[in-house]
């Protein structure tokens, strides 16, 4: 009988720049070698729409997002008025939540549902902060990716960063519910971790 705490589960999808440079199997790879176990899978071409309704709309998130491109703009001395044509953090914010609409929807994505202990932050953990250029080696995103706002938000897109991962259990749940539906969560016992 696998303990309730194996049992938490997070969403993962991995990005138009994971499956372009081949790294599904190597994305899998991390979290399976972690004991983690996937329960459900499924390479899909998503509509704009779904994208859209995935990634928040609330005006915090939006500010976050314009936030991140303000503070790496400040590090490196880059005016994001001129550049960008705003310095607002809310402005920015919708101008970032556009392109990543544009580059989630340039190519194939997998979905997954990643099961195991503390499968929330450990999947975080794997995949690395958001932005590649700050990520450390080890983790997915500082292995296979150097993107950085400055040079992404210069080139009018959104940070290519090989993974998304639910944040919260919470999110992970509404995720889940987003992306697979009615579809079936897979159970199994993983050898040497459920028994
Ligand atoms: P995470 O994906 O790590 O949860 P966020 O929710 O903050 O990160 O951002 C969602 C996605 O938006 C990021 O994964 C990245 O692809 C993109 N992104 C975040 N900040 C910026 C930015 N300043 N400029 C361009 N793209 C960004």
């Amino acid at each position: 009988m696998a303990h309730p705490i194996k049992e938490e589960k997070t969403f993962v999808l991995i990005k138009p720049d994971g499956v372009r440079k081949g790294l599904i199997g190597e994305v899998i790879k991390r979290f399976e070698q972690r004991d983690l176990k996937i329960v459900a899978l499924e390479m899909f071409m998503p509509t704009r729409q779904m994208i859209d309704d995935h990634y928040p709309k609330d005006p915090a998130w939006i500010e976050r997002l314009g936030m991140k491109t303000l503070s790496t703009y400040e590090k490196y001395g880059i005016d994001a008025k001129k550049e960008l044509g705003s310095n607002d953090a809310k402005e920015l914010g919708n101008m970032v939540r556009g392109w990543l609409l544009d580059f989630m929807t340039s190519a194939p994505l997998v979905r997954m549902v990643v099961q195991g202990t503390h499968a929330v932050d450990v999947v975080r953990k794997i995949a690395g902060p958001t932005l590649p250029y700050a990520a450390d080696m080890g983790t997915i995103r500082g292995d296979f990716s150097i993107d950085s706002p400055a040079l992404a938000n210069s080139e009018k897109r959104a940070v290519a960063n090989i993974v998304h991962c639910s944040e919260t259990p919470e999110e992970a749940a509404h995720e889940i519910k987003h992306w697979f539906g009615k579809a079936v969560i897979h159970q199994y016992k993983r050898h040497g971790v459920d028994e």
